[in-house]
């Protein structure tokens, strides 16, 4: 391992920096998560070390096997696309799942928590900007989601989770703070809209502009992802 993991405090700093003076201005206090994928569990729990009170997760194994090495004093969301049959692995050790797209999907976190004795918090990731390549619900149909999600008593759903098309991200972002805001005008019954999570590395002071409340930040904080590994 490298022993010299002073550049995670240097980034963290930087991080807190922009996404203070964001949120100053926003009148928000948005949370930072530091997201794991293909981070050393050494390079994680320097980062909780420094304060990092909340992990993001993109894939199930990854996280099995390096779960036992984490602090447990951070909490742990899933953040990336999950398949029904791997549900099983993960209820219980995440507070939240943060890329609820389906009913098929809702409905087996809900299902497989209440055998756990366990409710599940969940968001529901959308689309914003209708891409082939992303996963998440059309905007057209996360209504009839939401109301489907909320009958369902293994969950809680608490909001939406984005991740924006790199380019014009700026006016996705803004389009998911409208729809946001409308859904908690709406006030769907069983539904909490209280998180809105969105904002990466290149995008998180305009996300916190836009009224995000957990901004999920990997390379801005670890460094550059090696895959090789
Ligand atoms: C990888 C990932 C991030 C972090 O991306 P960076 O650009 O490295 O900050 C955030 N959210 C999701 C869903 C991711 O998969």
């Amino acid at each position: 391992m490298d022993n010299d993991l002073s550049y995670i405090d240097e980034n963290l700093r930087r991080i807190r920096y922009r996404a203070g003076e964001a949120a100053a201005k926003a009148g928000t206090s948005p949370r930072i998560m530091a997201v794991t994928k293909t981070v050393p569990p050494e390079a994680v729990n320097h980062a909780i070390s420094l304060g990092i009170d909340l992990l993001g997760e993109n894939r199930v194994q990854e996280f099995l096997s390096k779960q036992d090495s984490y602090d447990k004093s951070a909490e742990v969301h899933m953040i990336g696309h999950l398949q029904t049959n791997k549900v099983k692995y993960i209820i219980g050790s995440v507070t939240m799942i943060q890329s609820v797209d389906s009913i098929r999907l809702a409905s087996e976190i809900s299902r497989l928590s209440l055998a756990r004795g366990v409710v599940t918090d969940v968001l529901c990731e959308v689309n914003i900007g209708g891409e082939d390549s992303k996963s998440g619900v059309a905007p057209e149909e996360l209504r009839a989601l939401l109301e489907q999600a909320a009958q369902l008593e293994g969950i809680r759903v608490k909001g939406l989770m984005t991740i924006p098309p790199p380019t014009d991200s700026d006016v996705f972002l803004g389009r998911m703070e409208e729809l946001f805001h409308k859904l908690r005008d709406q006030a769907v019954l069983g539904v909490s809209m209280d998180e809105l999570s969105m904002g990466m590395t290149h995008d998180y002071a305009e996300a916190i502009a836009h009224g995000s409340t957990i901004v999920r930040i990997g390379t801005g904080l670890f460094g550059a992802r090696d895959y090789s590994k």
